[in-house]
């Protein structure tokens, strides 16, 4: 085992795997945490194991404060520390604003945002004994542009841009820094059902995203940064400039 934990949400697939996978090559051992995906998420714990760190799968719905609140007590009851977390857990209910249903917009503001409040909470707790640890949270450039037929999801991931510049001025004093990435159009599960050949013409760099052009943002701002805090790196091949 390695002295420096990163607990990674929804990292059994697409970016959250790609987050997890980076770390583990800064030398951090992983919690590789998962709605349902048991399979997926083994998969992602033996590559983890096979970069020479340890790993381990919890999982967790990141909505349900109970939930969360029983699984981070004890990775943390096991472990002793968090040094990184990695806010990434992500879910998507498109459609045009007038025709939402209620379900869809709680789903939403409760998965990508509502879940970054339960999950840090008891992070940052141990992170404040430690006077050190890093949170990356992951927002979208519509957080940041909006988006037609994204009012949940837009909502929420603008909602994590202003809990993450909140959180850099509380807790800068206690030596945690805390920074979002907002990618564009990234290649992952998420995405494939869309006909992406339509948006590369917008993309100044002409494709979409790979996990890893995410990671490793997300790697830079955990590990590499120790003078940035409360940023938004924008991910997106130009898309948004
Ligand atoms: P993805 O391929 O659909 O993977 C989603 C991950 O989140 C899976 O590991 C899934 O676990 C997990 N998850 C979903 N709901 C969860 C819950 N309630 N509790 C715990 N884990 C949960 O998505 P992705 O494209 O990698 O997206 C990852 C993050 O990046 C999301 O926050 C998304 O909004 C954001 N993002 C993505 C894009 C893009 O273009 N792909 C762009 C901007 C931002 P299971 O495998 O168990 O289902």
């Amino acid at each position: 085992m390695s002295e420096k934990l990163a607990l990674v949400t929804g990292a059994s697939r697409g970016i959250g795997k790609a987050c997890a996978l980076e770390l583990a090559k800064a030398g951090y051992d992983i919690i590789v945490n998962y709605a349902g995906n048991a399979e997926a998420a083994e998969k992602t714990v033996q590559e983890i194991k096979a970069l020479g760190v340890d790993a381990a799968a919890y999982k967790f719905d990141v909505s349900n404060k109970e939930e969360v609140d029983k699984s981070v007590a004890e990775i943390i009851e096991k472990y002793g520390r968090i040094d990184v977390l990695v806010n990434n857990a992500g879910i998507t209910r498109d459609g045009l604003f007038m025709r939402m249903s209620a379900e869809n917009w709680n789903a939403v503001i409760n998965t990508n945002l509502s879940s970054a409040f339960f999950v840090s909470q008891p992070v940052v707790k141990v992170m404040m004994k430690q006077r050190n640890g890093a949170i990356v949270n992951m927002a979208s450039v519509v957080g940041v542009s909006g988006n037609a037929g994204q009012a949940n999801y837009s909502a929420a991931k603008a909602g994590l841009i202003g809990l993450t510049k909140t959180l850099a001025k509380e807790l800068g004093s206690r030596g945690i820094r805390v920074n979002a990435v907002a990618p564009g159009f990234i290649n992952t599960d998420m995405t494939k059902d869309l006909d992406t050949s339509k948006f590369t013409d917008f993309i100044p760099l002409k494709r979409l995203g790979e996990p890893e052009d995410i990671a490793k943002a997300v790697k830079f701002l955990a590990v590499d940064a120790d003078y940035v805090t409360g940023q938004v790196l924008e991910v997106d091949g130009g898309l948004i400039i």
